[in-house]
């Protein structure tokens, strides 16, 4: 009986031991791009955008059976679900270029950090851009105090605390509350333990911040 219990208690600490380590061993995939890299790629594609001469890269049938294999995209792209602003088309890319994550407002949740921290150590992308726009409906919402819901109310209370700062500012009140909301988001992502704030301290990961004009198409890094 008391062999049994012996065993009974090896097996527990074995089984202890190999989670723990387990976690300490959480390793991420070799980064092969430079952050500066998928900045520019952004960049130039917004350019071709702007004066509408698009390439379409990777939107062919082969294309289709080339990611079949896998995915390699060179930017993870926090953003709004608005229907005026998807990053594929504002920075004219295709199938397997961009790890796109929307919702109203481009806020920072639980779900939003596990697929950061997806995109960046097991698919190795150097650039993490969160991505605001001008006349933004969720950040409208929150300045208006919008309780529509419960979940509403629970969005809008994730964007309070860019409109509280940007109440305190000189400048308009909207647009002032969708870069603050922007930056807020950048820094929950910067100091997001274990895995984001560890890359972009070591500096193998960049998180910036975005603002997307309606108007003209053209998307300021500036943060
Ligand atoms: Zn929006």
């Amino acid at each position: 009986m008391l062999s049994f219990k012996l065993l009974l208690i090896t097996v527990f600490i074995s089984l202890f031991c190999i989670v723990n380590t387990s976690l300490a061993k959480v390793r991420c995939s070799k980064i092969e791009i430079n952050a500066n890299e998928s900045l520019q790629k952004l960049q130039e594609g917004n350019a071709r955008f702007i004066k509408t001469s698009y390439r379409h890269p990777h939107q062919s049938k082969y294309r289709r059976f080339e990611v079949l294999k896998g995915q390699h995209p060179f930017a993870v792209i926090i953003t709004c679900s608005d229907s005026r602003v998807p990053p594929d088309i504002i920075f004219d890319q295709g199938l397997g270029d961009l790890f796109v994550i929307r919702n109203a407002g481009n806020v920072s949740d639980e779900h939003v950090i596990a697929s950061v921290e997806y995109a960046v150590c097991h698919l190795g992308i150097p650039l993490v851009v969160v991505m605001g726009h001008q006349n933004c409906g969720a950040v409208t919402a929150a300045l208006q105090d919008a309780k529509d819901s419960k979940h509403i109310t629970n969005l809008v209370k994730s964007i309070k605390p860019a409109v509280e700062i940007a109440r305190r500012k000189k400048g308009d009140l909207l647009d002032n509350s969708i870069r603050y909301n922007v930056q807020i988001v950048v820094n929950e992502l910067k100091r997001s333990k274990p895995i984001i704030a560890k890359l972009a301290k070591e500096g193998s990961i960049k998180v910036l911040g975005a603002y997307y004009h309606l108007d003209t198409g053209k998307v300021d890094f500036i943060y």
